[in-house]
């Protein structure tokens, strides 16, 4: 690589400054040709300008070569009608920059299970309102919508992703009650014809929940809609520990990507230094492997926060007492 990337860093809001912080501190220290420029989004946003995803930093996210976020969300915006809410500016840059086709694997390294997650349609995504019934009672709706050419997309990633590993694609749904997920399956199988390797299952999300924490080993790779992908993400996250450990990327076909951390901004512990950056660090690594073609120092940042855990080192979250900084601090030393 010779000409300089641009990173956008949007470390949004709660914990996002201070673990995407620890990231860029790990890429600097790597003396790649790389440039960073920052750009507030979310609650941090929308103080500064009014809007939770403001011109510029979309700007700034077509702009760059990558993107690492940090997370969204600050209570103190709950009240906001839901277009202004700080959650829409991860909503709005998955739609902006994702558009052609996404995927967001999970990667629950223990368990070796890989999500792939529609993240461009579903509920997310359908029309959405709130009435007041003819018996005046306050009625809300979300549609669940799928076409088949959404479908086929992210079925042809899930196979071609477990093509690459274990050769098992588990596809889930809830097709015993949701026509979506009807449609969804019978897509699935129909996409199934071209990939005679994959070994092709089917699991209704209830089961797939139960699973996941009663053996999670005997997943490869799962596919899903962007509802049940977000839900069991999250889930997954626990079977390895730590929501703070697990990074994860959207990318679009030409492999630009948003890369963050699967957690939210956490304001529970924010400002405190207890956040666990590994997931923001390992986001970058994500990013050089993914997006820059750098598997090389990708491999270095992973060794590295492998390394700095096995010294016994460990945020709050996995049982230790060190600050989010002192976490940063031993991975650098590692790298
Ligand atoms: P969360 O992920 O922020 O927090 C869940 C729990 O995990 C909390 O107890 C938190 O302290 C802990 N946690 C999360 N990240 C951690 C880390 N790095 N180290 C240690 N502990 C960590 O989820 P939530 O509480 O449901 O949501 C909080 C806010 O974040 C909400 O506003 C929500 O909308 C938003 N959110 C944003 C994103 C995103 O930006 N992509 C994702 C999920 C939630």
């Amino acid at each position: 690589m010779t000409d300089t990337k641009l990173i956008a860093i949007l470390p949004g809001d709660g914990i996002g400054p201070e673990v995407t912080a620890e990231a860029r501190r790990v890429l600097e220290a790597l003396a790649l040709p790389l440039a960073f420029e920052e750009a507030p989004v979310g609650g941090a946003a929308y103080r500064a300008s009014g809007h939770p995803l403001p011109a510029e930093t979309l700007d700034l996210a077509r702009r760059a070569d990558a993107i690492l976020f940090g997370a969204v969300g600050d209570p103190a915006f709950d009240g906001l009608e839901r277009a202004l809410r700080p959650e829409q500016a991860i909503l709005g840059l998955r739609k902006h920059l994702t558009t052609s086709s996404t995927l967001k694997p999970e990667v629950a390294r223990a368990i070796d299970l890989v999500i792939v997650r529609e993240l461009n349609g579903d509920v997310y995504f359908g029309d959405k309102g709130r009435r007041t019934t003819d018996a005046g009672l306050r009625e809300g709706h979300d549609l669940m919508r799928y076409d088949e050419a959404e479908v086929r997309r992210i079925a042809h990633i899930g196979f071609q992703t477990a093509a690459k590993r274990r050769g098992k694609l588990c596809s889930v749904d809830k097709a015993n009650v949701l026509e979506t997920s009807q449609l969804w399956r019978d897509v699935v199988i129909e996409v199934a014809a071209e990939y005679p390797q994959v070994e092709l299952t089917h699991m209704y999300v209830d089961n797939a929940a139960m699973q996941l924490v009663r053996n999670p080993g005997a997943f490869d790779t799962i596919v899903t809609g962007n509802l049940f992908g977000d839900i069991l993400s999250d889930q997954a996250s626990m079977c390895v520990g730590s929501i703070g450990m697990l990074p994860s990327a959207s990318l679009d076909a030409d492999a630009k990507g948003l890369y963050e951390p699967i957690h939210g901004s956490a304001p529970d512990i924010a400002g405190q230094g207890k956040a666990n950056p590994c997931a923001a660090i390992l986001s970058a690594a994500m990013l050089l492997r993914h997006s820059l073609a750098l598997p090389e120092p990708a491999d270095r940042i992973e060794a590295a926060v492998a390394a700095a855990l096995a010294t016994g080192v460990r945020t709050p979250d996995l049982g230790g007492t060190a600050s989010t900084r002192t976490m940063g601090d031993a991975v650098l030393a590692a790298l």
